[in-house]
């Protein structure tokens, strides 16, 4: 029974933890959702809630025209991309992985999530940011349960082809051009090629292993991925 309720925690079937703050870190139902919603105590990821405003979403003609090229609106992305990413780094510790929703739902609308290669450095970025303003308003970010984004977000948005749009429940990750890219994880590369052969081996082969979930699931945990990855993959 205990094995049974472990294999199910946090999908579809659990009907007491809520699948989606589980797996997104953000449920439409709120603090009103019927299912629980487990806060961790601790964790590698943080949600920064609601901070990237897309200018495309906001600025619109009378006429119903976009008001910003969407040249205009990647190089806004990518300057806040690179302010957000670039001041986690120097203030609290070495990032894996950003990404930011484009999401039009209330509780996924501009969500950044930034997962680091630590657990205090996350802990010691909540609460620092939760006394911060950006834009004028004070930032709202909390440890979140996400772990792994392949699980977090919409492969058919990836592929163009969500036909929910903004309001989907999966997270629409917007990606950066590929300069910024190549710019923010590259240097990161780099720093690891200047360190000792052991220390560049070691994290080569994290770098394989991206995305175990936190390095805490190990091997079961990849392979419930994969065969569900499977599962997904064959929809299309
Ligand atoms: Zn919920
Ligand atoms: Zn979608």
């Amino acid at each position: 029974m205990a094995e049974y309720l472990a294999s199910i925690f946090g999908t579809e079937k659990d009907k007491v933890n809520c699948s989606f703050y589980f797996k997104i870190g953000a449920c439409r139902h709120g603090d009103r959702c019927s299912r629980l919603h487990n806060k961790p105590t601790f964790s590698q990821t943080i949600a920064l809630l609601n901070i990237y405003r897309n200018p495309q979403n906001t600025a619109q003609s009378a006429d119903g025209i976009n008001a910003v090229s969407d040249v205009e609106m990647q190089e806004h992305y990518d300057e806040f991309f690179e302010e957000v990413f670039t001041e986690m780094e120097e203030k609290y510790g070495e990032v894996e992985e950003m990404n930011v929703c484009d999401n039009l739902g209330d509780h996924l609308v501009g969500n950044v999530y930034v997962k680091f290669r630590r657990e205090e450095d996350a802990e010691k970025a909540v609460i620092n940011l939760n006394n911060r303003w950006f834009n004028g308003q004070p930032i709202h970010a909390e440890l979140s349960p996400v772990t792994d984004f392949r699980e977090a977000c919409c492969r058919q948005y990836e592929m163009g082809e969500c036909t929910r749009g903004g309001f989907c429940n999966f997270m629409h990750l917007k990606p950066i051009s590929r300069e910024l890219r190549r710019e923010l994880y590259g240097r990161r590369r780099k720093r690891h090629r200047s360190r000792s052969r052991s220390r560049e081996r070691r994290s080569r082969s994290r770098e394989r292993n991206r995305g175990g979930g936190g390095g805490g699931g190990g091997g079961r945990e990849r392979e419930r991925r994969r065969s569900r990855d499977r599962e997904r993959s064959g929809r299309f």
